[in-house]
């Protein structure tokens, strides 16, 4: 059965990954009544080994840095849950957000700010083998291969963090990439060229992942060093990103304008093409911007800011 509340929040941000909590934080600070929905950990972000690049943080870990996100925006009390949203419906002056567990929100805008998930490599043996040898989660899994053979694909910061990661525990790491140049910031590059467990492998692509129980080798589309596959233990894949929600975005009856690969569009003050519905961070498109957690966490704010100068113009 369906539970209806009767308070008409200003804002209800659904995601709590950097872009939410600044858009919580800043619209705390503007006094905008909102509910966060979302699993209070920080995203993704919190996946990241080590990041230099915060300013005002030299080194940090993803998930040290989310945990003062997470800090900062509880010092406000915002009301916070940890739930899944199943649908968006527009109202005539307002949304109603039901979420799986059938209770019903209503609020004059909402800001989408749902993040990424790994985007998979779609080959044989990928999902016969995920949780026994593959993975999509460097810090999660990479302490499991203490002196084995991994293997990383991706060009990226993603599998290049990855691979230094996986260096401190692992005996050898693989680099596979598919071009002769990385595409990740040359700091890390620099770094895994110092980094003698790593051997980079370029301009190959991984073809299949074949095993027992267990993950055992990967078969290249080309050979490296006269061998046409590669003796691994574990294989991290690391070849960026996709928008989640698909439940609820691209199934709603909104019509969110989004481009090709499903990243919503918006304007400059993270509006949607539809009015009072706001996006914010990864799940914004281009595809091709910088996604970072200082990017997501400053759509974050800009949303918060337009959400309220929407609310002052609506009267
Ligand atoms: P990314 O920057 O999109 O890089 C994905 C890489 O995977 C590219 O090199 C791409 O190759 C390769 N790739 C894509 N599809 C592939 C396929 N089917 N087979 C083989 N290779 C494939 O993704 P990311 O590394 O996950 O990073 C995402 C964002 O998070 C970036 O903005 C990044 O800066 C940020 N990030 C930052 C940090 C940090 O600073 N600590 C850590 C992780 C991620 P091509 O080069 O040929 O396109």
């Amino acid at each position: 059965m369906n539970s209806k509340s009767n308070i008409i929040y200003d804002s209800i941000i659904i995601g709590a990954g950097p872009a939410g909590l600044a858009a919580s934080i800043y619209a705390s600070r503007y006094g905008l009544k909102h509910l966060i929905i979302g699993v209070l950990k920080g995203g993704t972000a919190t996946e990241a080994f080590i990041v230099e690049n915060y300013p005002g943080f030299k080194s940090i870990s993803g998930n040290e840095l989310m945990q003062k996100f997470i800090e900062h925006v509880k010092q406000y009390n915002p009301e916070i849950i940890s739930t899944e949203v199943s649908s968006i419906k527009k109202q005539k002056k307002y949304f109603e957000i039901k979420t799986e567990l059938n209770k019903i929100f209503k609020t004059k805008t909402i800001i989408l700010a749902l993040g990424v998930h790994h985007r998979t490599l779609s080959v044989i043996g990928e999902k016969k083998f995920l949780g026994k040898g593959i993975s999509y989660c460097y810090t999660c899994d990479g302490p499991l291969f203490k002196n084995k053979i991994v293997g990383v694909i991706g060009g990226g910061d993603g599998a290049l963090t990855a691979a230094l990661f996986l260096s401190k525990h692992a005996k050898k790491v693989y680099l596979i990439h598919r071009r002769k140049e990385f595409r990740g910031q040359v700091a890390w590059q620099n770094s895994v060229d110092k980094e003698k467990k790593i051997i980079k492998i370029l301009q190959r692509q991984i073809k299949e992942i074949r095993g027992d129980k267990f993950v055992k080798e990967v078969i290249l589309d080309f050979p490296y060093k006269t061998k046409k596959s590669l003796k691994i233990d574990g294989l991290f894949i690391e070849i960026g990103t996709l928008p989640s929600g698909a439940k609820i975005i691209f199934k709603s009856p909104l019509n969110l304008k989004r481009d090709k690969l499903n990243y919503i569009v918006t304007d400059r003050s993270m509006q949607t093409n539809i009015p009072g519905i706001f996006a914010a961070g990864d799940i914004t498109s281009p595809p091709e911007k910088l996604r970072q957690i200082l990017t997501a966490s400053a759509e974050g704010s800009i949303a918060a800011v337009s959400v309220q100068r929407f609310l002052v113009k609506r009267g």
